[in-house]
C-alpha cells in the first residue's frame, strides 16, 4: 500500500472476494461512502503517508528491502543498512515482537548473504560486517526497553565479519577493548583504502577482523576529510 500499489476489484462472479495478510482490503459502507470514493481516497499521498507512519513492525523490512532492491539494480561497492525492528518493539516494550525482529534480521541477513554468494560481481569478493548501535542492556527487568547511561551494560555491542579476508575463528572474546568508531576505518581498509575525518576522532581499524596477509592493504587514497594535496 504503501507503495502505491493499489487497485479496485470489480464485478466479481459471486460478489465474494478473499483478503489475506498480503492485503489490506477498503470498502465502502452504505449510505456513507462509495467504494470508487474509498480507492481515489487511499491512492492520496495524505492516506499513503499515513499508513506508512503507522506500519511500525515492517520499517526494518521495508527497509531491508529497498536496500537490497538498490544493490541488485546498482550494484554499489559499499551498502550500508540499518533496520530497526528490534529497536522499535523493544522501545515499545513488546518482548515477544522483538524476539520475532530479532529472527526476521537473522532472516534478512541470510538471504541477502547467499544472494551475494550467488552474484559473479560479488561472491567471495564481498565482506558482511554486522553490529548494533547499543546493546540490550543487562541491568533490571526494564534495562532491554532502553539504552544510555541508566540502562547498565547497553554501551556493550557485539560486531560480525563473513567474508573472504575474515579469518574463520568462530565466536571470539579477546582482552581488548573494541569500540563503534573503528568499524569506518576497518570498512574502508577491506576495500584496500584509508580513512581520515579532520572533524571526528577515527578509530583504529579492527585487526582481528582482517587476515594477517590483509593487513598491510596498500592504502591508495582518502575516503572523506582531511586534504591530502
Ligand atoms: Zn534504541
Amino acid at each position: 500500500m504503501e507503495n502505491g500499489k493499489i487497485c479496485q476489484v470489480k464485478n466479481l462472479e459471486n460478489e465474494v472476494g478473499f483478503g489475506s495478510t498480503e492485503f489490506m482490503i477498503f470498502r465502502g459502507k452504505e449510505n456513507l461512502s462509495g467504494t470508487d470514493f474509498i480507492y481515489y481516497v487511499t491512492r492520496t499521498d495524505y492516506v499513503r503517508n499515513a499508513a506508512v507512519q503507522a506500519m511500525t513492525g515492517t520499517s526494518g523490512e521495508s527497509t531491508f528491502y529497498h536496500a537490497f532492491e538498490y544493490l541488485r539494480m546498482q550494484r554499489p561497492k559499499v551498502l550500508f543498512l540499518s533496520v530497526d525492528g528490534t529497536d522499535d518493539h523493544s522501545h515499545s516494550g513488546r518482548y515477544g515482537e522483538y524476539l520475532i525482529y530479532a529472527n526476521k534480521a537473522d532472516q534478512m541477513i541470510e538471504e541477502m548473504w547467499n544472494w551475494l554468494q550467488s552474484q559473479d560481481d560479488y561472491n567471495d569478493k564481498t565482506t558482511l560486517i554486522i553490529t548494533t548501535d547499543h546493546g540490550r542492556g543487562k541491568g533490571s527487568n526494564r534495562s532491554w526497553k532502553t539504552h544510555g547511561r541508566w540502562a547498565l551494560g547497553s554501551n556493550q555491542i557485539w560486531m560480525a565479519v563473513l567474508g573472504p579476508d575474515t579469518p574463520p575463528l568462530g565466536e571470539m572474546k579477546t582482552n581488548a577493548r573494541y569500540y563503534q568508531k573503528q568499524i569506518a576505518k576497518t570498512v574502508a581498509s577491506f576495500l584496500g583504502m584509508g580513512y581520515n575525518n579532520s572533524r571526528r576522532e577515527v578509530g583504529e581499524i579492527i585487526r582481528p577482523m582482517l587476515h594477517p596477509n590483509t593487513s598491510s592493504l596498500t592504502v591508495t587514497h582518502s575516503v572523506v576529510g582531511e586534504k591530502t594535496k
